[in-house]
Order: structure tokens, then sequence, then C-alpha cells
């Protein structure tokens, strides 16, 4: 076991500091050192449980004094060596000494962190699906989804109070929902066992939710889906998830969204494509054709004269809107050419007489 090291020499403050100069000297310490910060750097997690016990003796005035004249002989063995205690102990154990130092940044405000973090109390987020048609995916609508689940108690308005009558700050924890206890030099926090954590009272239940503040509910969200939006993708609707535990941020829903297959169209993200059949007359000699939209409108598209079946006929910016508003897709129709099953008389007389005019040209390109 290593020496312990002097408490003003750990924070790298003099012996006089001043209670600020050591708030501010370990603040700095902790953050440079955290474990969220420092994920696996067993080094930065022994100068963090290092600073964090200097500062437990050096901030509070009785044991500073004692530290003062007897040096750690005289903080005894009431827990203060640290070196050894488990990172995520000494997090739940400074909870509160941490939420007073990085209060009102939400947590430690580490960008990445995570672990063991206080973070500020928030409603649940709630996920629900959405199907769509192409046609609405393409023109962009605005759409109602159900969203199950707690609601606000509107009766109370959450508080879960008698309307006209207000919940009471708990006299067990006034009104922090933490039961505080020292035992030896350690302060440990735990939920309030007479208000479970709520840090306020209730006399009068509100009747329509039991005292609760809130009530099972369908609600009904209206969702705007973008132009362009396709499935698999999700919508993020900040605000519109769970309520918070006693009115605090509600959580977010999250959209995840199905666009219905459409029998005349194939999707390739912003690019359409469509199917058409012609004639072999057409293919041969020419056409104008009327192409369907999604949305039920027509464009007309030419086939040129001697078009191969299989072509592929583009028309630019036809296609889906891009989600960042950057024009859209094409619509890609590919020709089919129709061969006819059955002929009557004539026809097979005309494709005859049809072949012969066309062979001449045929044995002409054989022969070379
Ligand atoms: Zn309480
Ligand atoms: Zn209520």
């Amino acid at each position: 076991m290593t020496e312990k090291r002097d408490y003003y020499e750990v924070l790298g403050v003099a012996r006089d500091a001043d209670p600020d100069d050591i708030r501010k000297a370990y603040r700095q310490a902790a953050l440079k050192h955290h474990p969220d910060r420092n994920p696996g750097d067993a080094t930065a997690e022994a100068k963090f449980k290092e600073a964090t016990e200097a500062y437990s003796v050096l901030s509070d005035a009785e044991k500073r004094s004692t530290y003062d004249r007897f040096g750690h002989a005289g903080l005894g063995s009431g827990g203060f060596d640290f070196s050894n205690a488990g990172m995520g102990d000494i997090l739940s154990q400074f909870q509160d000494m941490f939420s007073d130092f990085f209060g009102g940044m939400g947590g430690f405000g580490f960008p990445g962190g995570g672990r063991r973090r206080a973070a500020p109390p928030r409603g649940q987020d709630v996920r629900v699906e959405a199907t769509i048609s192409l046609k609405d995916a393409i023109a962009g609508c605005k759409k109602e989804v159900c969203v199950r689940g707690a609601a606000s108690c509107e009766q109370c308005n959450g508080s879960g109070a008698k309307p006209g009558t207000e919940p009471e700050r708990c006299v067990g924890c006034n009104g922090t929902g933490q039961a505080t206890t020292q035992r030896g030099f350690i302060m440990f926090s735990t939920t309030c066992p007479r208000c479970r954590g709520a840090g306020q009272t209730i006399k009068d239940p509100c009747a329509g939710c039991s005292g609760v503040g809130k009530v099972e509910r369908q609600r009904k969200v209206l969702v705007t889906f973008p132009a362009g939006i396709d499935s698999e993708q999700r919508l993020r609707v900040p605000g519109q998830g769970m309520p918070g535990p006693s009115g605090s941020a509600a959580g977010d829903l999250y959209v995840d969204v199905t666009v219905e297959d459409d029998a005349r169209f194939q999707r390739e993200g912003y690019d359409l494509i469509t199917r058409r059949e012609i004639s072999f007359p057409e293919a041969a000699l020419g056409a104008e054709l009327e192409i369907d939209l999604p949305d039920d409108s027509q464009v007309s598209v030419d086939v040129p004269a001697g078009t191969q079946p299989g072509t592929v006929l583009s028309l630019r910016g036809k296609g889906v809107p891009r989600l960042d508003q950057r024009g859209s897709g094409d619509l890609h129709v590919v020709v089919e050419v129709q061969v006819p099953r059955k002929l009557s008389k004539r026809a097979r007389q005309l494709l005859n007489e049809l072949e012969s005019e066309l062979t001449p040209t045929h044995e002409a390109a054989s022969l070379g």
C-alpha cells in the first residue's frame, strides 16, 4: 500500500486555500479525471478517487480542521481510503455532491459519457409504427398516429392532488426525494421512504387518477411525414412521448415508417421504376405514351421509332423528392414490347406480308 498523498497536494491548493478555491480545484480535477471521460484508464480513475477523497475532507470544515491537526491518522479508519473502493460506489455515494457541482448542466455534461450519470428527470420515449402510401410519401403528408400509454391527468394537471388542493412538500426529505444519513464520515443518500422519492405527499388524491397524476389513455398525435420519406426511416416528434415525472419534460415519440408497396412502381431510393407494354408497331414506328405518376397525374413520354424491348426511358425529376429538398429522383420507364398471342386471319396475312417486306434487308444483312 502506497503512502497517502497530502490532500492539499492532491488538489493543488495552498493549506490556507478558501472553500471556493478548493471547490474550483476539485471541479477541475474531477472533470479531467472522470471515468466517463477516460474509459478504461486506471490512472485517471485512481486520480479521480484520490481527488474525491481529498475534496470530501477539505470541503467539510470540521473534517478539514481534524485533518489539519492530525493528518490522515486523525480521520481514523472511518472509510476514508477510497483507493480500493469501486468507482460505482464512489459515484453513487457522492451523487449529491456531484449533482450539486454539475447540476444545471444535466448530469456531468460529458459528451459520450453516461455511466452512472444522473440524467435530468424526463418522460420515457415511445415508439410507434405508421404505414403511409407511396403517394403520400412522395407528396409528404400529415397524419394522426395513435399513442397508447400514460398521459398527464387533465383533472389535476398531472399533480395528482384533488383539484383545488396542492401536493405538499414531503417533511421527510424537505422535498428533495432523497434521505441522507451519515455513517462515519460518509453521507449516504437513499430514496426517501416517506414520499418514495417524489419529494411531495398528497393529502387529498385526485379522483381522476387516484393521485398518480397520470391516466392510461390513447392519444392522437399529428405527425408530419416529409416528402421523400421511405420505409425503415424513423421520425422523431419531440415532447410527444410519455409525460415526465412530476411535471418535468416529456419524452419523445419515434415513428417507424413503412411505405406501402404500389403495384405500379418499384422504388429505388429516390428513383421510381415503372413498366409499360407497347405494341410491336408502336415500338417500330414510335409513339407517345401517357404514363401514370404516383399522384395519379400523368406525364407524356416519347417512344422513338425503333425502340427495342427492355429499353429504359428516363424522365428526370419525376421520381421521389429528396429529403434534403435538392430536387427529385428520376422516373424510369422500362418499355416492354407485346407479342400478340392470337392472330386473326387478316393479322396473320399482314404479318406474312411484313415478313417478306423485311426479309430482303435481313438477308442483305446476313450476307454482309
Ligand atoms: Zn420525502
Ligand atoms: Zn388527476
